[in-house]
């Protein structure tokens, strides 16, 4: 069977979706969250699901009995999740898994943002456990932007990353990517994802264009950023991670070409101004 972590949540869902599209049979499928609703969502699609806590050593390897490959998708719980992968692949490499996959950030390894520190510690506990694995980069999402296209009519586009590029594409296309990539008789062993690079200037004049007005750009130091985040109500410290991975975005860290996104997908990745106008 084909396990899927973390598949209650949005990257999950598509993930699932995109498996049971590529023809992968329904009862091949298991999906793995804490939050029972959305599992019974996923349970109505014909795949098996089971309510496991990346805490919960004995159900993680009961959920992983029989399984063929697994995809971890990262927690959301920063911080925490070095131990929690950890039970994971430890649960993995204990049921004698073909294939890990793992979704990272891009270029973890060298990444200088703060949140890269967690996925370059996971991607190092899984080169340790000898298992087969395939790390799935993934840049931004771009409903980290579409999400915000009422703050940017309101305020325009504020941001610490001067002309620095992200390669964002949808969580749609990064989970299409990933069953495509958990499918694979032989993934890479690193594919660095992302769509058509943008800088938040351009992100500026494109959500322009899609709304029909002048929408610009504003670069801040990132403290100064931090407080602007602080004052639309997001928590300090959350905030202040934001405007750290501005910055790595500045330097170039959320970059990539395009190309192993392509490949996996078979296409080009969702553009930017498609998903701006989606999301209307
Ligand atoms: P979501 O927050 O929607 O989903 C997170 C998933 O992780 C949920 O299924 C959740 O389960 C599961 N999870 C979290 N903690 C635990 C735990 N302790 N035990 C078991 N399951 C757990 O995030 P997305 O789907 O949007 O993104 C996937 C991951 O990508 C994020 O978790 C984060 O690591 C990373 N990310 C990437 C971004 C980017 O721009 N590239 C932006 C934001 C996050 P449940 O809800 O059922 O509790």
């Amino acid at each position: 069977s084909l396990v899927v972590t973390g598949a209650t949540g949005h990257l999950g869902r598509h993930v699932v979706a995109s498996l049971l599209t590529k023809g992968v049979p329904a009862d091949q499928v298991v999906a793995l969250g804490r939050d029972e609703e959305r599992l019974a969502g996923l349970a109505d699609l014909g795949v098996t699901t089971r309510k496991v806590d990346y805490a919960d050593a004995e159900a993680l390897a009961a959920a992983f009995a029989g399984a063929d490959r697994v995809l971890l998708i990262s927690g959301s719980e920063v911080g925490q999740r070095l131990p929690q992968h950890q039970n994971v692949i430890d649960a993995a490499k204990a049921a004698g898994v073909t294939l890990l996959a793992y979704t990272s950030i891009p270029h973890a390894d060298t990444s200088g943002i703060a949140l890269a520190a967690e996925h370059a510690a996971t991607e190092k506990a899984i080169l340790a456990s000898g298992l087969p694995h395939t790390f799935l980069r993934n840049s931004w999402y771009l409903e980290n932007y579409t999400d915000q296209l009422a703050t940017y009519a309101a305020h325009g586009v504020v941001g610490a990353a001067g002309d620095g590029r992200v390669s964002a594409a949808t969580r749609a296309d990064f989970a299409e990517a990933a069953a495509a990539a958990l499918l694979l008789e032989q993934p890479k062993p690193v594919y660095e994802l992302g769509g058509a690079a943008f800088s938040l200037k351009e992100l500026a004049a494109t959500v322009g264009e899609v709304l029909d007005k002048d929408v610009t750009y504003t670069d801040l130091p990132a403290d100064e950023l931090t407080k602007v985040l602080v004052g639309a109500g997001l928590p300090e410290q959350f905030a202040a991670v934001l405007a750290d991975a501005d910055l790595g975005l500045g330097r170039g860290e959320l970059y990539v070409e395009p190309t192993d996104l392509e490949e996996l997908l078979g296409r080009p990745a969702t553009s930017l101004a498609d998903a701006l106008r989606a999301a209307l």
